[in-house]
């Protein structure tokens, strides 16, 4: 068995620096619309524009349609219709862009936050779409779910869509300040936002969660079946870190709760973002004292230990579905297992 921490989880691989002093230069963003070399990736509710239409079962090889600044501005102009202040007198609404990083050579990844008004289909949802490039007449793209693609995606483009979709949707969910409920506006070239009421600045909410492979003195590995999902759907158990809690104390109330197992030695196995709307998900490794399972019958309907050899047989027969390969769960199973897991 390995120690170490997981590795090249799909979601959390990227090359780019986010280069966090950039967003404190005045007008940033409008300095990186006007440079050519400036790249853009488009999202709106969880859903990124992809290069290639795929078919709906296929989505390896998935990469971003990367637009230039030009293309990225007739896209969000598309939402606003003719009449609309134009964004060269009145400069980019901070609203709609992100300044996601910086490449080696200095060119702004920046990301445009298309609005639910944009005649695009919604929630992330397989749909064609047709972008309008300066330097041809159209090109074609699809519109897919971060959660269906962002495993197939190349790892520079990985890490990029998840910070956008992360911040797209905190920014989408609290428009205003929490304090006071003042309207706030954006600040720091979409990382933050500030209250002009009171001062108050807001950043990015993240909340920690853990995940955890329960594994007992005999090398099983402790799976639940959750009420909420469909049959013969199996993974690690998972739940948020309360209040005043360490993220320990969370894994071992998390497995009682659900299964009734205590467990012991909790170990640290890796992170990973997961922006559904906006967890941290932290992965441990956990030591069973106990084995006998009784479930809640609230949360989790089901929970078994397996054998590596029992598990590979169930997943060959289709009785147990593993979770997908985008998940830090799929990766903790697979470590415990030693090898991916076909299926
Ligand atoms: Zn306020």
């Amino acid at each position: 068995m390995t120690s170490h921490a997981l590795a090249d989880l799909p979601l959390a691989r990227s090359s780019v620096a986010r280069a966090a002093q950039l967003r404190e230069v005045p007008d940033v963003i409008a300095h990186a619309l006007a440079d050519t070399r400036t790249r853009v990736l488009a999202v709106r509710d969880g859903g990124l524009l992809l290069a290639e239409a795929e078919a709906e079962a296929d989505v390896t090889g998935a990469v971003l349609r990367w637009l230039d600044a030009d293309a990225a501005r007739d896209l969000l102009a598309a939402a606003d219709g003719p009449d609309a202040p134009h964004a060269a007198v009145t400069g980019p609404d901070p609203e709609a862009w992100l300044l996601l990083g910086a490449e080696d050579d200095g060119a702004c990844v920046l990301a445009v936050r298309l609005p639910d008004r944009h005649p695009l289909p919604a929630r992330g949802e397989p749909a064609d779409v047709l972008v309008h490039l300066p330097d041809g007449p159209v090109a074609r793209g699809s519109w897919r779910s971060l959660r269906t693609v962002g495993a197939a995606l190349p790892a520079h483009d990985a890490g990029l869509a998840t910070a956008a979709v992360a911040l797209d949707t905190w920014h989408d969910r609290h428009p205003r300040c929490p304090r006071c409920g003042t309207p706030t506006r954006v600040a720091q070239a979409g990382w933050s936002r500030v209250c002009d009421v009171d001062g108050s600045e807001h950043y990015p909410r993240t909340d920690p969660a853990v995940i955890m492979a329960v594994v007992d003195d005999a090398d099983r590995l402790l799976l639940g079946h959750a009420t909420a999902w469909q049959a013969g759907r199996w993974s690690t158990l998972a739940g948020f870190v309360e209040a005043g809690e360490s993220a320990e104390q969370a894994v071992r109330r998390e497995v009682h709760e659900e299964t009734g197992v205590l467990v012991g030695d909790v170990e640290y196995a890796g992170s990973q973002p997961w922006p559904f709307p906006g967890s941290l998900m932290l992965g441990f490794r956990a030591r069973a004292t106990s084995t006998l399972v009784q479930v809640d019958g609230v949360e989790m309907a089901d929970a078994r230990w397996f054998t590596r050899d029992g598990l590979a047989s169930a997943v060959a027969s289709g009785e147990v579905l593993l979770p997908g390969p985008t998940s830090i769960a799929r990766a903790l199973v697979e470590q415990w297992f030693g090898r991916p897991i076909a299926g």
